[in-house]
């Protein structure tokens, strides 16, 4: 069980610690993964060459990417292009990544939520709306560089075991780029998300358990096959990597400069870890004023191992069996959680959980009040920002960035029994007078 707490500085330090190269070094490419330099232990901080390695050599702790930051400017980036290749000097990704075939995620709007801030009470709210990606979820970041990580180490088939959003970006990323490509999913997956994965592969399979127990093949599976890269296991290090672009979006697209509070949804918990990583790196660069953030975790309560731990006050995160209509956060053993307590703990935010009549709620307050139909993820996400703000957890009057993840018609289901026609009439002016809507 973990202990240390997540220390951020050690993936910070800009010195060139090199460890020289190595055996697995020797087959990469010059600039294989751009300005990254080695993998870092998150718990001992002992450093491991680039390779499709995750866990640490030294006591199996979580790897991370740590850099050799270039010195870069605004202007850089903005003349890059518009997804997320522009941040390509801060991701483990080769300088020619843009030109390759990949998917071009990212770069989605971020819209001032006025309707919604007025309706929770809050005066500065913005939506990082997701859903605009090309596979309508955020996941199409993570795959676009864990993708680039699993071409440039030379392993053959793309992989994932995944809640839904994850087979989408990885049947439709591996399918553009011409790779071999299997997807693992839970059986009793919402119809919508097998189609759309399915639409893209032959390979597509069905596991008869839930999340935790695909990811459980999938680790056991990766351990068997030589050359396979699965995106979220044995290439986790780089796939994280990808979710700190939401960062830099947000940052940039608020005229260079850090909110105060985000609220984001918790699955693994690799997203808000690496959301805050992104700040950081940004402050630390001199890309943006180093200004206080408070981090905000969002939880189905039929899936809160998270933010039970963060409640209770406890820093190790007892797994559950998850039972939620969120089911693409439904992961009952997160493998950051206990990085996710770090991080909202550190920043002053907090972790909380709605139930799915919330979840609902939210989805529909959100569709109502700014025109954007957000999955069941992001209503958890809008719920919980709801419920921070009713329990004075969360600071209304603050600038706060919330994240709709995903994309809403991939879980109609979640809706279908709440919302329909006002009236089913006849083709006549009366029939339509008569409904009151007039
Ligand atoms: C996967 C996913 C998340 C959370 O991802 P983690 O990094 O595993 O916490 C959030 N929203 C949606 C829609 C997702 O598919
Ligand atoms: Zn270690």
């Amino acid at each position: 069980m973990r202990r240390r707490p997540f220390l951020s500085t050690s993936v910070l330090d800009t010195s060139t610690g090199s460890t020289g190269p190595s055996a697995a070094g020797r087959h990469l490419r010059d600039g294989a993964f751009g300005n990254a330099r080695n993998l870092v232990c998150r718990e001992c901080g002992a450093t491991q060459e680039l390779g499709p390695f995750y866990a640490c050599q030294e006591c199996f702790g979580p790897l991370e990417i740590a850099y050799d930051y270039p010195s870069i400017t605004r202007a850089e980036i903005e003349a890059g292009p518009k997804n997320i290749w522009r941040y390509q000097a801060l991701l483990p990704v080769p300088t020619d990544i843009a030109s390759s075939p990949n998917m071009e995620p990212g770069f989605t709007r971020l819209l001032k939520a006025d309707n919604l801030g007025r309706a929770l009470g809050m005066k500065n709210l913005w939506v990082k709306d997701d859903s605009g990606n090309p596979t309508h979820s955020f996941k199409d970041r993570v795959v676009a560089v864990a993708l680039s990580a699993a071409r440039e180490l030379g392993m053959t088939v793309f992989a994932c075991p995944s809640t839904g959003n994850l087979a989408n970006a990885v049947a439709a990323a591996g399918a553009r780029a011409g790779m071999k490509t299997v997807v693992f999913i839970p059986a009793d997956l919402e119809r919508a998300k097998v189609l759309t994965s399915a639409v893209y592969t032959d390979s597509l399979v069905a596991v008869n358990g839930n999340y935790d127990d695909v990811n459980r093949l999938a680790s056991e599976i990766a351990g068997e096959e030589e050359g396979w890269a699965f995106v979220n296991v044995n290439v986790r290090p780089y796939y994280a990597e990808g979710s700190k672009t939401l960062a830099y979006e947000v940052a940039e697209q608020l005229g260079w400069r850090l909110p105060q509070q985000v609220v984001v949804p918790v699955a693994s918990g690799a997203q808000l870890t690496k959301i805050d990583k992104g700040f950081t790196e940004l402050a630390r660069l001199g890309l943006v004023e180093e200004t206080p953030y408070k981090v905000y975790g969002a939880q189905a309560t039929g899936c809160s191992p998270v933010s039970a731990a963060f409640k209770s006050g406890h820093d190790v995160v007892r797994p559950v069996r998850p039972d939620t209509i969120a089911k693409s956060l439904a992961i009952g053993n997160p493998a950051d959680g206990p990085y996710v307590l770090d991080v909202t703990r550190r920043t002053g935010g907090a972790v909380e959980d709605v139930t799915d009549e919330e979840v609902r709620d939210g989805i529909q307050l959100l569709a109502r009040t700014e025109g954007i139909f957000a999955e069941t993820a992001g209503g958890v996400t809008i719920a919980t920002l709801k419920k921070l703000v009713e329990t004075g957890q969360l600071d209304p009057d603050a600038e706060t960035v919330v994240f709709n993840t995903g994309d809403g018609l991939k879980t109609l289901d979640a809706i279908a029994d709440r919302v329909g026609p006002a009236a089913t009439i006849d083709p006549s002016y009366a029939a339509f007078t008569a409904t009151g809507l007039a």
